[in-house]
C-alpha cells in the first residue's frame, strides 16, 4: 500500500491547485458559482494530466523491448510499472533456467551412444540425437517436421511402428554394411513416440561367431567319433583276422589321436584368450627353441625334406616360453605338412632396423591362393581340407599363432603365391629382443636405473 500515501498527497495538491485557481477566478469574476466550477475543473484536470502522463511513459516501457528497467514514478503508477516488471524478470529467469536444464538435458541425450528419436502423432520427427540420425541416415535439421516412414522405407521398420505392437525389439539390418540395429518404441503423450535404436553389430557378430565355433567344434569331434563308434560295432560283429584287427586299431588309434589334438588346440585358444599379457621382462633364448622345434619337423619330415631349421641367433625373446615355442612350431609344422616330398624348409632369423625381430619360416610347398590369405587365421579356416585333416591339422594352428603374437605385441605376415611357396613372418617389437650377450648389460642398466632412483 506504499502508493496510498502519495496518491493521497497528490490529491491533496490537486484540491489545493483547486483552490488556487478558485480564489484567483472568484478575485477576478467575483462569481461564486465560475470559481467553484473552474476550481474542481482545474484540480481534476491536473490529476488526469499526471495520470495520464505517467500510465503513457509505463505504456511505452511495456510496447518497447523493456530491457531497461520500468519508470521509476511515485505512487500508483510506480508501484505498477515496479510489480509488472519484477513479474516479468522473474518469467524470464525461469524460462532461462528451464532453458539451460532442457540444453543440458538434450546434450546428456545427444551424448548417449543410442540412437532416441521423439515422433508426433503423425509419425513426423521432432527431434532426434546425433546417434539416431547415424542409425537411420538422417540429416537431424533438415528432416525435421518430416515423417519418419517416408525417410525410412525399410518394409520390416514401417510394419513394426505401424502395427503399435512394441512388446519385442525389432532388429533391424541398417542396409549399410553389415550394420544391425535393435530398435524399441515407447508411447508417451498424447500419440507421441520415442524411438531407441541400439547398434548391435558386434554383438550379433560375436553370437554368429559364438555360433560357427560351436558348430565347427562339434563337427570336427562328430567324424572322428563317427569313425570311432563304426570300428567299434565292426569289431563287436565281425570275427575278425590279427592282422584286419590291427590295422582297426591303429585307424583308431589315429582318430582318437586327431580328437586329442583337438582338444589340445582348443584349449590353448581358450587359455591364450583368458590369460595376462606376458610379462616383459622373462627371457627365453630362441636357439634351444628353435632346437625343439626342429627335432619335432624332423621327426615329422622323416627325411622327405631338406630342412634347415636351426640358425644361430644367439638372441632371446620376452614372453611366455610355450606360448612361442606353439607359435613357431605351428608354422614349421604347416610349412612340412604342406610342403611335397623332396621340398625344402628354411628357418632365419633377422634384426630389423628399428630393432625388431623377425624370424622367418620359408617353404617350397604347395603355396597359397591370393583370396585365402586375409582369411587364414579364422579358426577353422582351412584352403585344402582333406589334405589338411590327412596330415593331422585342426585349422585352429594359424589362429594360435596370430594370437601369440598379438599378445606379444607382435605381427604374423603371410605372403604365398601357389605352386611356388610361402613365407610366414613373425615380427616381434625391439623391446622383445635381445642379444644373449646383453644379458648382463641388461642387468647393469637395471641396477643403474634403479641406482639412480633411490
Ligand atoms: P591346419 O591345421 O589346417 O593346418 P592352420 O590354421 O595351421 O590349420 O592353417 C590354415 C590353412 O592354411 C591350412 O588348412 C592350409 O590350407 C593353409 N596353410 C597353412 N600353412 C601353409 C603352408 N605353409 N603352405 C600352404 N598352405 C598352408
Amino acid at each position: 500500500m506504499t502508493w496510498l500515501l502519495p496518491r493521497l498527497l497528490m490529491a491533496l495538491a490537486a484540491v489545493g491547485l483547486g483552490f488556487v485557481v478558485g480564489v484567483l477566478v472568484r478575485a477576478a469574476s467575483g462569481s461564486e458559482a465560475l470559481s467553484l466550477g473552474l476550481g474542481v475543473l482545474a484540480g481534476v484536470a491536473a490529476l488526469l494530466l499526471v495520470d495520464a502522463v505517467r500510465g503513457n511513459r509505463l505504456l511505452n516501457w511495456l510496447r518497447g523491448n523493456q530491457l531497461d528497467s520500468a519508470p521509476r514514478d511515485t505512487g500508483l503508477w510506480g508501484e505498477l510499472g515496479y510489480r509488472v516488471e519484477r513479474a516479468m524478470r522473474d518469467r524470464d529467469r525461469a524460462l532461462a533456467r528451464g532453458r539451460v536444464e532442457l540444453d543440458q538435458f538434450l546434450s546428456a541425450i545427444e551424448a548417449s551412444p543410442n540412437g532416441v528419436l521423439m515422433l508426433d502423432r503423425q509419425e513426423q520427427i521432432v527431434w532426434c540425437n546425433r546417434a539416431a540420425a547415424d542409425h537411420f541416415a538422417l540429416d537431424p535439421r533438415r528432416d525435421l517436421q518430416q515423417r519418419i516412414t517416408n525417410l525410412v522405407r525399410a518394409p520390416a521398420f514401417v510394419a513394426y511402428l505401424q502395427a503399435g505392437r512394441y512388446a519385442e525389439p525389432l532388429v533391424l539390418g541398417t542396409g549399410r554394411g553389415p550394420g544391425t540395429l535393435s530398435i524399441i518404441v515407447r508411447e508417451y503423450g498424447e500419440g507421441m513416440r520415442l524411438v531407441l535404436s541400439l547398434d548391435v553389430t558386434e554383438r550379433v557378430r560375436a553370437e554368429a561367431m559364438r555360433r560357427d565355433f560351436v558348430a565347427n567344434v562339434s563337427h570336427e569331434i562328430r567324424t572322428p567319433l563317427t569313425v570311432l563308434s563304426g570300428f567299434i560295432e565292426t569289431l563287436q560283429a565281425l570275427p575278425l583276422t590279427p592282422v584286419e584287427r590291427d590295422r582297426m586299431l591303429l585307424l583308431m588309434a589315429q582318430q582318437t589321436q586327431r580328437m586329442q589334438t583337438l582338444v589340445a588346440d582348443l584349449l590353448t585358444l581358450a587359455q591364450l584368450e583368458g590369460s595376462p599379457r606376458p610379462a616383459p621382462d622373462r627371457w627365453v633364448a630362441l636357439d634351444s627353441l628353435l632346437a625343439r622345434v626342429a627335432a619335432d619337423a624332423e621327426a615329422l619330415s622323416a627325411g622327405r625334406h631338406a630342412l634347415r631349421l636351426r640358425p644361430a641367433t644367439g638372441v632371446e625373446l620376452a614372453g611366455i616360453e610355450s606360448e612361442l615355442l606353439s607359435a613357431v612350431a605351428n608354422l614349421v609344422t604347416n610349412a612340412v605338412r604342406y610342403t611335397p616330398d623332396g621340398g625344402e624348409v628354411e628357418l632365419t632369423w633377422r634384426l630389423l632396423e628399428d630393432g625388431s625381430g623377425e624370424l622367418a619360416i620359408v617353404d617350397t610347398g604347395l603355396g597359397i591362393a591370393r583370396e585365402h590369405i586375409p582369411r587364414l587365421t579364422e579358426r577353422f579356416y582351412r584352403v585344402d581340407g582333406s589334405r589338411s585333416r590327412e596330415t593331422g591339422g585342426t585349422g585352429l594352428g594359424l589362429s594360435i599363432v596370430k594370437h601369440v603374437m598379438q599378445r606379444h605385441g607382435g605381427e604374423l605376415m603371410i605372403q604365398s603365391e601357389v605352386g611356388r611357396g610361402s613365407r610366414f613372418r613373425l615380427v616381434f617389437p625391439a623391446a622383445r629382443v635381445r642379444q644373449s650377450g646383453d644379458v648382463a648389460l641388461g642387468d647393469e642398466a637395471a641396477f643403474a636405473a634403479s641406482a639412480a632412483a633411490q
